[in-house]
């Protein structure tokens, strides 16, 4: 019964998510028409488990978010279109997410941030992944600062807020700009995250989703 009823909720949820995704999705492309963002965001795919790594552009300045991987074709990315970021943040710290920030921070000389509560999982990435995947990664990165919910990025002339919403790992944050909200892997498409991973919890990502990101208005900023 019990897992029915979690069935049920999941569907239930994944189908809200797409819907919510898409009507956001429509904003914002009225929002272009209408009066253009001051943000770009640009996605390369990186990584073996293909995770999005966004670069947001404001002018010439940018931020990196989840640089999962490949930072030589990050760097590269950055260098084309002569975008020099002000930082890295990673939207939680599973390994996916973080395994180019060493290089990227290191060689642009830039900050890394990430929420608080996901530095233990962070701290203990090698083990995690050798147990969990099998896997040997490079150390993790050095934190520089640390975000909260209710923190405010300035990128260009816009700005972000973060907004703290755990569940698919106690740290994980969005951030939310004008006309879009970067969500991690708390919410996908067409399903949310996973919440069987260590740290994760299912009715925690539940009430960040409802009472945090479906909350959010459709004007984000
Ligand atoms: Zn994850």
């Amino acid at each position: 019964m019990e897992s029915n009823a979690a069935g049920r909720t999941w569907n239930y949820l994944s189908h809200l998510a797409s819907s919510t995704l898409r009507s956001k999705f429509i904003f914002s492309l009225e929002q272009f028409a209408r009066d253009l963002p001051l943000a770009k965001i640009h996605t390369l795919v990186v990584g073996r488990l293909q995770t999005n790594c966004y670069i947001l552009q404001s002018d010439s300045t940018a931020l990196v978010i989840d640089p999962g991987d490949e930072p030589e074709r990050i760097l590269r990315f950055l260098s084309d279109l002569k975008i020099k970021p002000s930082q890295i943040i990673a939207t939680h710290t599973h390994f996916d997410h973080v395994l180019g920030v060493d290089k990227i921070r290191t060689t642009l000389k830039i900050p890394f941030l990430i929420h608080r509560d996901d530095l233990s999982m962070l701290e203990s990435m090698q083990s995690r992944v050798r147990e969990f995947m099998g896997l040997s990664v490079p150390p993790p990165p050095r934190v520089d600062r640390f975000l909260a919910d209710g923190d405010s990025i300035s990128i260009g002339q816009d700005t972000m807020r973060v907004l703290h919403t755990p569940g698919h790992s106690p740290g994980s944050i969005s951030l939310a700009g004008r006309g879009y909200v970067i969500t991690g892997d708390a919410l996908f498409n067409q399903s949310i995250g996973r919440t069987d991973l260590p740290g994760g919890d299912f009715d925690t990502l539940i009430r960040s989703i409802t009472d945090c990101l479906f909350s959010l208005p459709h004007t984000v900023s």
